[in-house]
């Protein structure tokens, strides 16, 4: 049926595609891509063999109208380099502008790097924070992470492997020595978890850029360190004891 297709493709391992997503790839009239070269073995993969168009937000509002003209009467897939489209990825521009004109649109669930990453490390999932990617400019950067830093909840970020130690460094000097998860290459050959304290890892990291795709999983802020009221009737009573 026609509508838009929001389909999540595979972050490095390509037995990871869900079957329906193959069979809609598949049955769709064209499918919406950020960079054709790099689905095109996704598609090869499923055996697609729909038209690819290059999609991104920022593409021109002309090719955006062309895209709402066709909802209603085809079915078009939009898909990213990896992942889940929207998570740090185009698409919400689209998907906005199709609900608005009252298109269907369907959303096919599966890989998303950050999701991965939260339950490879070994710290909280019951709050977490997606951050995305932080801004390039050390500015920025700082204001985002002091804007968060009481936020009680883990927090999750991308990261590039030249700026992984300095990003650890940053959060280290305005978070406190919290625990952190390194996690690379999901679902690939060299999937790799490392954790330790941000102080730890951004030592680690200063000199070694690691290969590959990151994300970042910082714990929440320690519970307030205030001692409870037993702890404060324990010293109380020994004061007392020193005295009498
Ligand atoms: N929409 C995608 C998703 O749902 O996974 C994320 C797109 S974002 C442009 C790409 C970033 O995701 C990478 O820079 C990296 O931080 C993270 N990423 C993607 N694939 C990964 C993998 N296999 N292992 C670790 N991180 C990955």
């Amino acid at each position: 049926p026609p509508g838009l297709y929001i389909v999540a493709t595979p972050i490095g391992n390509l037995g990871d595609i869900t079957s329906r997503a193959a069979e809609t790839l598949c049955q769709v009239d064209y499918i919406l891509a950020e960079d054709k070269r790099v689905s095109a073995k996704l598609l090869a993969h499923v055996g697609a063999k729909a038209p690819m168009t290059a999609y991104h937000d920022h593409s021109d509002d002309k090719l955006r109208e062309r895209i709402l003209g066709d909802l209603g009467s085809k079915a078009v897939a939009l898909i990213s380099d990896a992942g889940t489209p929207l998570i740090s990825d185009p698409g919400y521009k689209l998907v906005r502008a199709a609900r608005q004109a009252g298109h269907a649109v369907h959303t096919l669930p599966g890989p998303c790097a950050a999701i991965a990453a939260l339950t490879l490390a070994g710290l909280p999932t019951d709050r977490f924070l997606f951050l995305g990617f932080l801004p390039a400019k050390a500015k920025a950067r700082a204001d985002v992470i002091a804007e968060i830093a009481s936020v009680r909840a883990t927090l999750v970020l991308f990261e590039s492997g030249p700026r992984l130690g300095d990003t650890l460094g940053v959060l280290a000097a305005t978070l406190g020595d919290r625990e952190v998860a390194v996690v690379r290459e999901l679902t690939k050959l060299h999937e790799e978890c490392v954790n330790g304290t941000l102080a730890e890892l951004a030592v680690r990291y200063a000199d070694v850029t690691p290969k590959g795709e990151i994300v970042i999983v910082v714990a929440p802020p320690l519970k307030s360190e205030g001692a409870s009221s037993a702890e404060i009737d324990a010293a109380l009573d020994e004061a007392l004891t020193r005295l009498s």
